[in-house]
């Protein structure tokens, strides 16, 4: 068994009047209608009703509930720890070639039979239009089943240890000994069906607590993964109150990694915790993270200054800013920034904001209502700081769905607030912070960018000059994980741009790579005499 070829999945573009639109319409309207759904804990295969109903609303909707999910209590976790280790025996006996077989069918499945429906419960669940979701629910996650499988083909059949006279050497990649703790953020349902489906791959097994505004999206992906033959037990599927579950899960001996995406202030409290419970453990858990960024726009003199335009607005305002590799710092050449902001602010003034179910509309609501509160503080602090100007944007309206408008800030500050810190705790924000440098400071400008800000996600540099695209490449060297030269800081693909950041934006394993798969297994050395 060799896994063929793997392509990325070709991306469906919902044109007016096209059978996909029409179908994921209907998907939608049959989800609304529908709403809310009831999703249960999922426990060695079992559904568990505990009672206690959380809900999951519509963010452009928030008088809708759009699903009630029952949450796990003390009672189901042990359950899920004890079923979890339970089904590891024959799950990591199984050979390889069956477990992929599962994530291959599961991304066939979700291509042809529940594309729709997935997209639609991100849609509504999680505010995204049809083309962000088609990206992540569809063509990412996708991505993610196919190529993983085909990286950890190439991990279980790379060439083995060499031989000395007498001595076969021989090495196994084991799974981790214990559980793997995967706790999933609301925006990329993708990364929602990664966190536990790259360790399970492997051949661990996973409690995996969704995001409590991604519900919905994540139990799709999880029925999907079922039907395609995942045993019971490989991945428990527990939401609810994340501090109680995560502190219980915690203090289990058998707590060996954390594959978390998320805020980088839970991530360091979470670190924090795994240190102080560290002599409970039986191995040193592994801890694999992907946290904030205050990911950057460098535009140099020479660079194409529509497209900059262009792919600042995207990278900026795509699925409302709430990308943790959204653009959310810009430095602009003094000498081109005059036609920059003008081209700005044309195009700014295109985007059509409003409920995403409209396919009309581009931009729409941020994810709840803290959410919201936290980015209206931003946007009143900047409207008081001196050395701030809001040019565009700076409207909020939650009457009946959180909608924040595209918020364009300058500074002439280069560490200000808006453009060097994550304020409130929040960096998902629709909110662009400019800087225009002067252009013959564009070197210092780049120790600047580099030295600005504790993140190192994403960043971009445009420019049509070899030499100024040599200088950015060098001196930004660790500013950032994934770096673009004239294409914006969002939108990698799986297969071509493996994902990440260091610094504080994460442990830079890399989704969608060999580098991450790695990190879920254990490697057995075996020297044998003859
Ligand atoms: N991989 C996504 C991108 O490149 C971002 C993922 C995230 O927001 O965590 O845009």
């Amino acid at each position: 068994f060799k896994i063929p070829e793997i392509r990325n999945e070709p991306m469906k573009t919902y044109s007016p009047h096209s059978e996909e639109r029409a179908k994921l319409q209907a998907a939608l309207k049959e989800l609304r209608k529908k709403a809310p759904i009831e999703i249960p804990i999922l426990v060695n295969g079992e559904e568990i009703r505990t009672g206690k109903i959380e809900e999951q609303r519509i963010p452009s909707d928030h008088a809708t509930v759009l699903a009630k999910y029952h949450a796990a209590d003390h009672a189901t976790i042990d359950k899920a720890i004890k079923g979890a280790l339970t089904a590891k025996v024959n799950w990591e006996a199984l050979p390889f070639n069956d477990r992929a077989t599962i994530f291959l069918k599961a991304a066939d499945l979700l291509s042809v039979k529940y594309r729709y429906k997935l997209l639609a419960a991100t849609m509504l669940g999680q505010g995204k239009n049809a083309w962000q979701a088609e990206i992540d629910a569809a063509a990412e996650l996708i991505d993610f089943w196919r190529f993983n499988a085909k990286y950890a083909q190439e991990i279980y059949q790379q060439q083995p240890p060499i031989n000395s006279p007498g001595v076969w050497n021989r090495v196994e990649y084991r799974p981790l000994e214990g559980f793997v703790y995967a706790i999933a953020p609301f925006n990329f349902t993708a990364i929602g069906g990664n966190l536990p489906s790259a360790p399970a791959l492997m051949g661990n097994v996973v409690l995996l607590k969704p995001s409590p505004s991604a519900v919905l999206s994540n139990w799709i992906v999880l029925e999907i993964l079922r039907e395609a033959g995942l045993p019971d037990g490989v991945i428990q599927f527990v939401p609810g109150p994340a501090e109680d579950i995560t502190e219980q899960i915690l203090k289990s001996p058998d707590f060996a990694s954390l594959h978390f995406t998320g805020s980088t202030h839970v991530f360091k409290k979470l670190w924090r915790d795994i240190g102080n419970n560290i002599e409970i453990y039986k191995s040193y858990p592994r801890i694999v993270g992907e946290t904030g960024g205050k990911n950057f726009h460098v535009i140099h003199e020479s660079a194409n200054i529509e497209n900059a335009v262009l792919q600042t607005i995207r990278g900026a305002f795509e699925y409302a800013g709430q990308k943790c590799s959204a653009t959310s710092r810009v430095y602009v050449a003094d000498s081109v920034w005059d036609k920059f902001r003008t081209t700005l602010l044309t195009e700014h003034a295109k985007i059509k904001i409003g409920p995403v179910e409209d396919f009309k509309n581009f931009y729409g609501p941020v994810i709840h209502k803290a959410s919201f509160e936290k980015i209206k503080r931003y946007i009143e602090w900047a409207k008081d700081d001196a050395s701030s100007e809001i040019i565009a944007g700076g409207i909020y309206d939650d009457s009946k769905g959180y909608f924040v408008h595209p918020t364009i800030i300058v500074t002439s500050d280069p560490n200000s607030k808006t453009i060097a810190e994550e304020i409130f705790g929040q960096v998902h924000l629709p909110v662009l912070t400019i800087y225009v440098y002067k252009s013959e400071d564009y070197e210092k400008t780049l120790d600047l960018v580099n030295k600005t800000s504790e993140y190192a996600l994403t960043g971009a540099l445009f420019a049509q000059d070899r030499y100024a695209i040599l200088l950015g490449h060098n001196k930004l060297r660790n500013a950032s994980g994934n770096f673009y030269l004239n294409e914006k800081s969002t939108g990698a693909m799986v297969g071509q741009q493996p994902f990440g950041g260091a610094r504080a934006s994460g442990t830079n394993d890399k989704a969608g790579s060999a580098t991450l798969l790695y990190r879920f297994i254990s490697m057995r050395t075996i020297k044998e005499n003859f």
